[in-house]
C-alpha cells in the first residue's frame, strides 16, 4: 500500500526572536504535519515557550515566516491567529474563576458561534448551548457539579475544563503547554488519554517535559536547544541520538 502523502499545516521558515542581542529562537525552521502530534521538547531555556509565543502571535517575530495553512501569520495579534483556528491551552489561564464549569464552557461555545444566539433572549441562548456544553464536558470526563464555580475544582480536574474550553473554539491547531505539569501519575494518564482523544481530527503541538508522556503521544519530535532545532525526529530516532542525550545531561533537566 502506497502511503497517502504528509500534509503540512504549519511550518516556520528561518524563524528568530531577540530580546535585546539574545535570540531565544534562533532561526527555526520546522513544518508540523497535519493530523499529527508533534511534540517540542528540550532543556530549560531552549526557547520552547518562545516558540509557542511566537506561533501564537504572543510574541511577534523578529524575522522570519511563520505558514498556517498557506499563510504568512507571522506578527498576526493573537485574536486574529485564534480565529484561524490557532487555540493555545494551559499556561494561559482560560478559565473564568467565578463562571460555574458549565458557563465556561458555553462561553467558549458563543464565542465561536458568534451569531445567532447573541440575537435570543438570554435564558433561551443559555438552554441553546446548554446541551453542546455538557456534552463536551462528558467527552473530557467532567459529568457532575456542572454547576459549581470553575475556582473550586480540583487542579487535574481543571485542566480537563480546560481541554473542553479549547474543544468548544473547535481549533484546527490546538497548542498545549505543558499539559500534565504539576501532576500526580493517576492525573498525568488521564490527560494523556485525554489529549490523545481531543486530538482525533485535529493537529496538536504540545510542550512538555515528561518524556514518558512524550513517548506516549508523540508523532513527530522536535528538540530544541538555545533557540535552535537539535534534532527532529521519531521519539526512536530522537531518543538515541548523542547530541540529545548530551543536551540532556548537560542542559538541565528535560
Ligand atoms: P522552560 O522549559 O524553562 O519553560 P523554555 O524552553 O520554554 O524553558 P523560553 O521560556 O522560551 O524557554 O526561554 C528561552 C530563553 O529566552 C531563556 O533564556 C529566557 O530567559 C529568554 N526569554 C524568554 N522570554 C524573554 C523575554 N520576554 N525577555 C528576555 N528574555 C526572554
Amino acid at each position: 500500500m502506497i502511503a497517502a502523502p504528509v500534509k503540512t499545516l504549519v511550518s516556520t521558515v528561518d524563524l528568530v526572536k531577540s530580546y535585546g542581542g539574545f535570540r531565544a529562537t534562533d532561526g527555526v525552521s520546522l513544518a508540523i504535519a497535519e493530523g499529527s502530534i508533534h511534540a517540542i521538547i528540550g532543556p530549560n531555556g531552549a526557547g520552547k515557550t518562545t516558540f509557542f509565543n511566537l506561533i501564537s502571535g504572543f510574541a511577534k517575530p523578529t524575522s522570519g515566516r511563520i505558514v498556517f495553512a498557506g499563510r504568512d501569520i507571522a506578527g498576526l495579534a493573537p485574536a486574529a491567529i485564534a480565529k484561524l483556528g490557532i487555540v493555545r491551552s494551559f499556561q494561559i489561564n482560560s478559565i473564568f474563576p467565578h463562571l460555574t464549569v458549565l458557563e465556561n464552557v458555553r462561553v467558549a461555545l458563543e464565542a465561536k458561534t458568534d451569531l445567532p444566539y447573541k440575537f435570543l433572549a438570554p435564558g433561551s441562548a443559555m438552554r441553546a448551548l446548554d446541551e453542546p456544553a455538557r456534552a463536551l464536558l462528558a467527552r473530557v470526563g467532567i459529568t457532575k457539579n456542572l454547576d459549581v464555580q470553575a475556582a473550586t475544582l480540583p487542579y487535574g480536574r481543571k485542566r480537563s475544563l480546560e481541554l473542553a474550553i479549547a474543544l468548544a473554539l473547535d481549533p484546527v491547531l490546538l497548542l498545549l503547554d505543558e499539559p500534565t505539569a504539576g501532576m500526580g501519575n493517576e492525573d498525568i494518564e488521564r490527560v494523556t488519554d485525554l489529549v490523545r482523544e481531543v486530538a482525533k481530527g485535529r493537529t496538536v503541538m504540545l510542550v512538555e517535559h515528561n518524556l514518558r508522556v512524550v513517548a506516549d503521544l508523540s508523532d513527530r519530535i522536535t528538540v530544541l536547544q538555545r533557540g535552535k532545532v537539535l534534532v527532529d525526529g521519531t521519539y526512536d530516532e530522537v531518543r538515541n541520538d548523542q547530541r540529545v542525550i548530551d543536551a540532556y545531561l548537560g542542559g538541565g533537566h528535560a
